[in-house]
Formats: structure tokens, C-alpha cells, sequence
């Protein structure tokens, strides 16, 4: 397996940093998680513009254009010989000193990773997950903004460990006034009678790009969607509940915190859109 690490391609065995790296050692970054799909790299551009967006939020430079990380992307697929993967682009602020200045730090580090995909069983995406709502919250866009994906993913970190302890594949989380926001890496979609509902980024989940399609595609089809707050009220009584994202695409939910969703297997809506979204991964891309 080729890395690439400033600049180079390395094998994983010598693709190493400091450990001054702010990144490491106060989560100072930002990162994406990205899918090829037969050589096609899934919506790109998009998940490049959260990336430059992030690293402006927090006044990091990358030291690449977006078309030179483009090509980087690309690259690092055809040193690994993957059509299908999973890609982890990484930039953190560098090597700097103990301070936490930024300042001290000289030059970004950019880490581009790309590994064979691991997702949740198929048989899961027949029978939806059983999930749970947990103690830890999200921040909402008043403090550090849930749009930055930012190295810093303790809140993500935690509500898995807690979904670990349920024994649940995937936990809920939601804001400090107990609006539902977001799963630990997914976006969550409640339908009911046949409108679709998703929170908005502020309410403290990150907007995904799979989210983002997802809404696309049910517009496309005619759905309404709205991008609106709600509680655990409405997810356990909503007709459909599904998560998305890069790597679970789009997952039906069968149960949360014990109350079963619809009639207990993935609703129409939320298979309809898995389908088209399929369709969507091999049409368009950036080869
Ligand atoms: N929410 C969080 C916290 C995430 O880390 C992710 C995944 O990267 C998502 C949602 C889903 O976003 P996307 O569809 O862009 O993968």
C-alpha cells in the first residue's frame, strides 16, 4: 500500500509524522472521507469544497490548489491499483513546537490514505439498524462549527463508544437542547407521510455530501424535503428512518432506543433512494 505523505509517495510502514504535528498532538486539522466507485471518485469537487472550507475556517493554508489535490487523489487510487475504495485526505496545521501557536507550525502535512472499502454487512442494509440515542451532545454553530470536519472528533468518538456499550452498530446524537443532530459519522432522515426531514448543519450535524444527493434525488422524485429541527418524539414515531454517508451510503433504521420504526423493515421511500443513489455513484464522478 502507497501513501501519500508531502509530496511523496511512501509505504504504509514509513508513511509517519512528527510527533510535534499540532494535528497529533492538539487535533489542529482538518479531513475527508471519500469513495471511488469503478475508478469513479464520488462528488469530489464537493467534498474538496468542504475541505478548503474547513481549513479557511480555521485559517490553515493547504499547500496544494484544489485541482493539484484532485490529481493527488487520483494518483494515490492508481498507485494502489483500487477502483472501488475508501479515500482518507488529511491535512493537518504540521510540525511545530509544544506551544500551541499556529504560527510555530511551518507547513501544513497533507496525508492522502486509500484502502479497500469496509462497510456494514449487507444483511444490515436489509434489515436496517437498531440504534440508540446517547448522553454525549453536539455543538451546535455557536462554538467551533459542525460544518468544520476537523481533526477534533472526541464528541464522535464518544457517542461510539457509547453505542459500543448498547451494543448498537450506530448511535443518535443530539444538541445541548435535545434536538436530534446527527449520527457519530452519518446523517440521520426521518419521512413522514411521504415528506422527508433532516436537520440543518446548525443545528449541529455536518452537512454531508451523501445528505446532500440524497436530498437531490428525493426532490428529483418528487418528494418534499425539509430541513427542519425535531426531536426523539418525532424519529420514533416517523413512517421511515435512514442514515447517510460516504461509507454507509444510505442505511435504513428498523428500531431506536427500543421503539420500532414503520413496521420494523426498511420503508419504500428509504429503498427507493438507496436504488437511486446507486445509480448515481456510476454516472457521476470524477474518473
Ligand atoms: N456527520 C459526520 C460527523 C461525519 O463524519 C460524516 C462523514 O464523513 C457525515 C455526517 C456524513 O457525511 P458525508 O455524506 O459527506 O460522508
Amino acid at each position: 500500500q502507497l501513501i501519500f505523505l508531502d509530496g511523496r509517495f511512501v509505504k504504509k510502514e514509513d508513511a509517519v509524522i512528527s510527533v510535534y504535528d499540532h494535528g497529533f498532538l492538539y487535533g489542529d486539522g482538518v479531513f475527508e472521507g471519500i469513495r471511488s466507485y469503478s475508478g469513479n471518485v464520488f462528488r469530489l469537487d464537493e467534498h474538496l469544497s468542504r475541505l478548503y472550507d474547513s481549513a479557511k475556517s480555521i485559517m490553515l493554508t493547504i499547500p496544494y490548489t484544489k485541482e493539484e489535490m484532485t490529481n493527488i487523489v487520483v494518483e494515490t487510487l492508481r498507485q494502489n491499483d483500487l477502483r472501488d475504495g475508501y479515500i482518507r485526505l488529511v491535512v493537518s496545521r504540521g510540525a511545530g513546537n509544544l506551544g500551541l501557536d499556529p504560527r510555530n507550525c511551518a507547513k501544513a502535512s497533507v496525508v492522502v490514505i486509500a484502502e479497500p472499502l469496509s462497510i456494514y454487512p449487507k444483511e444490515l442494509y436489509e434489515t436496517g439498524l437498531e440504534i440508540v440515542t446517547v448522553a454525549t451532545r453536539r455543538n451546535r454553530s455557536d462554538v467551533l462549527s459542525p460544518m468544520v470536519k476537523s481533526l477534533n472528533y472526541l464528541n464522535n468518538i464518544l457517542v461510539k463508544i457509547e453505542a459500543n456499550l448498547a451494543g448498537a452498530p450506530e448511535a443518535l446524537m443530539l444538541n445541548d437542547q435535545g434536538y436530534v443532530a446527527e449520527g457519530s459519522a452519518d446523517n440521520i432522515f426521518i419521512v413522514k407521510d411521504n415528506k422527508l426531514y433532516t436537520p440543518p448543519g446548525h443545528v449541529g450535524a455536518l452537512v454531508g455530501i451523501t445528505r446532500n444527493a440524497i436530498i437531490d434525488l428525493a426532490r428529483v422524485k418528487g418528494y418534499e424535503v425539509s430541513e427542519s429541527v425535531f426531536t426523539r418524539h418525532d424519529v420514533y414515531t416517523a413512517d421511515e428512518v435512514f442514515l447517510t454517508g460516504t461509507a454507509a451510503e444510505v442505511i435504513a433504521v428498523s428500531k431506536v432506543d427500543g421503539r420500532v420504526i414503520g413496521d420494523g423493515n426498511p420503508g419504500p421511500i428509504t429503498k427507493e433512494l438507496l436504488v437511486d443513489f446507486r445509480e448515481l455513484t456510476v454516472t457521476d464522478g470524477v474518473k
